[in-house]
């Protein structure tokens, strides 16, 4: 009976035809008043795991959301689809508070988000004691691991929940694939006797792309204007110098392009956000600040200028492209000036001697997986220990198989080279010797052009045996001094192949890239024949969305968008056929959509 009750929620307030994955299982689970926990990648469909059994069950929900935007874009997002549903935060005055606490209390809300320092507090609690609540949602439940970017100490206190509020089942659901992390979300939650759903992490509709910086502006835009001329993303750099310079190089190519660090005030920062998700198409050239509690459905590429610092790291930034299903790519411009950058990070910082091994450890990893020459799916599902039997189809390395050649020879000759120097030297200096020149005086002064090996390397290119060296460095074969000066030592793991007995076989770098214009990569999904209808669509949410307040992808996603263009329905009925609309949606703005369409169908 609850099933059925609940498929008729997904249809009518949702407009959706089925359940995903586990979607069923969980709802199903919670409306049978038991607990859950929920890991399941950005773009799964967690939300509706509790906004079903919200809406089907007796009493209000309580959701903890983290983040006052993120509470806000949700709450936005289900008052379109007709949802009785409100929030409480500091943003709000006396009587808005007011107002909604007599909504609370009367019963009238399906859901009630709060930030968890809300809930925790003692009116608070006192308040929510008097009234019948259906079950606690903790979102972004990483946020109680101390391992995790987003620690919240007030996570940890939600452990109370199940001494106040015995008999209220509760669901903690997150998209972070860091095993330790979701170890620590169970324990600490007190959810190890929760049933745990736990969704493959792959994203099959991101395209990985990972390229050698040489010029990376010139990289960048080489992929922008190819692979994404309208589209939204992001572009992460690592200072917030690099972010005004990429933004500015943007707009003078006629992009838009905001910033988001951690100097600007807050009003700027809420400005630009709200403008990347009110406006289409816009760049947001951003520091690692920005990102958690971007819950925009079409970013369609999130590019990285540099290495991240770990492969949690980029798998979490990168998973903000592509939420709605649609085709996206991750990006990567990262060269050997970043893993000197990262290292002199981990090496500045307090941490201690054995946190810091970790992380220098996982900063290989990262320059490891940059350096692959085969599938970078499989390797990303197997870090975090999920198998893919097949290759993926759908990364660099699938796409146009790198050229490999045989350089244990060259390897050799670098590995000599640190050691004939006495293992104190970065590669540019490495690099100087090895093509015999002296630019850099240091070489005459210490009398390496003397060594044997001085010029033995000049048929190769300075950026060849850069290439080389970071190789080596991502295979552990040398690794950098703990001062931060980017000088390399051996380690011990280099002895077999100094003696011949390894073969090193180096990627060459792709000449150019792919040139191919490829427009939006949404248009590619329609017919061309639907085109002018899918824009004259688009042109309607826009106005829609601006008459409102609210985001385009509030009005409608991407997909309805397509399915409408594709579809042409020309009836008011058989609008509840399209995915994404449900009766509110279909109220509310029904007519004006079936008017273009009937425009282009005479
Ligand atoms: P998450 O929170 O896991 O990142 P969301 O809950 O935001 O993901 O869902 C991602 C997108 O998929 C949303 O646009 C949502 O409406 C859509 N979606 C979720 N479940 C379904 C379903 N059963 N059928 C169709 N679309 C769905
Ligand atoms: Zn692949």
């Amino acid at each position: 009976m609850s099933i059925n009750a609940a498929l008729e929620q997904l249809k009518n307030v949702f407009g959706y035809a089925e359940f995903r994955h586990a979607q069923q299982e969980i709802v199903d689970t919670l409306i049978g008043g038991e607990d859950c926990l929920v890991l399941m990648p950005t773009g799964g469909g967690k939300s509706l795991c509790y906004q079903i059994p919200a809406l089907v069950r007796d009493g209000t929900a309580i959701v903890v959301s983290p983040l006052i935007a993120l509470m806000q874009d949700q709450v936005e997002a289900l008052q379109q689809l007709g949802v009785d549903v409100g929030f409480l935060n500091s943003t709000q005055d006396h009587e808005q508070r007011w107002q909604i606490t007599n909504q609370l209390t009367g019963g009238e809300l399906k859901l009630l988000y709060l930030s968890p320092e809300r809930l925790l507090m003692p009116d608070t609690l006192e308040l929510l004691s008097q009234v019948n609540i259906s079950l606690f949602a903790i979102d972004e439940a990483h946020c109680v691991s101390q391992w995790g970017h987003d620690f919240r100490k007030e996570y940890q206190q939600l452990d109370c929940l199940p001494e106040i509020f015995p008999n209220v089942p509760r669901v903690a659901l997150t998209a972070t694939a860091d095993q330790r992390v979701r170890k620590e979300i169970s324990t600490q939650l007190q959810l190890e006797n929760a049933k745990h759903f736990v969704h493959s992490f792959d994203r099959p509709n991101i395209t990985y792309h990972v390229v050698d910086a040489n010029d990376a502006r010139k990289q960048l835009w080489q992929f922008l204007s190819t692979q994404h001329p309208e589209d939204a993303g992001i572009v992460y750099c690592l200072s917030r110098n690099r972010t005004e310079q990429i933004a500015d190089f943007l707009n003078d190519k006629g992009r838009t392009a905001l910033v988001y660090h951690a100097g600007m005030s807050d009003e700027m920062r809420n400005a630009n956000q709200r403008r990347f998700l009110l406006e289409d198409g816009i760049v947001m050239v951003a520091t690692i600040a920005f990102g958690m509690g971007i819950d925009k459905p079409d970013v369609r590429f999130v590019a990285h200028m540099n290495l991240p610092k770990n492969l949690e790291a980029y798998y979490q930034e990168t998973g903000r492209a592509g939420r709605d299903g649609l085709p996206a790519t991750a990006w990567m411009a990262y060269s050997l000036k970043d893993v000197m950058t990262l290292n002199s990070f981990v090496e500045d910082s307090d941490a201690g001697q054995q946190h810091k091994q970790l992380m220098l450890h996982k900063l290989r990893t990262m320059l490891g997986w940059c350096e692959l020459t085969t599938c970078r799916r499989i390797a990303l599902l197997r870090y975090f220990d999920e198998t893919m039997d097949a290759q993926c189809g759908n990364c660099d390395n699938c796409l146009s198989p790198p050229a490999v050649i045989d350089s244990t020879e060259n390897a050799r000759r670098a590995l000599s080279c640190v050691y004939r120097t006495g293992q104190r030297f970065g590669v540019s200096y490495l690099i100087e010797v090895l093509r015999g020149s002296t630019t850099d005086t240091r070489v005459k002064q210490n009398s390496h052009d003397q060594l044997d090996l001085f010029g033995s390397g000049q048929t190769i290119s300075a950026r060849e045996w850069r290439n080389l060296f970071r190789q080596l460095i991502a295979a552990g074969y040398l690794v950098m001094d703990e001062e931060g000066h980017g000088g390399l030592r051996m380690d011990e793991s280099c002895r077999p192949v100094l003696r011949g007995e390894v073969e090193i076989l180096q990627r060459l770098q792709r000449k150019t890239e792919r040139t191919k214009k490829g427009g939006s990569k949404t248009k590619t999904l329609i017919d061309q024949s639907d085109q002018p209808l899918f824009e004259a669509l688009r042109g309607l949410r826009t106005r829609l969305a601006k008459e409102a307040g609210i985001p385009p992808y509030v009005v409608f996603p991407d997909t309805t968008l397509i399915a409408l263009a594709t579809h042409k329905p020309t009836e008011y009925q058989s609008l509840t056929s399209i995915s994404g609309i449900g009766q509110t949606k279909q109220e509310r703005y029904g007519d004006a959509f079936i008017n273009v369409i009937r425009q282009f169908v005479e």
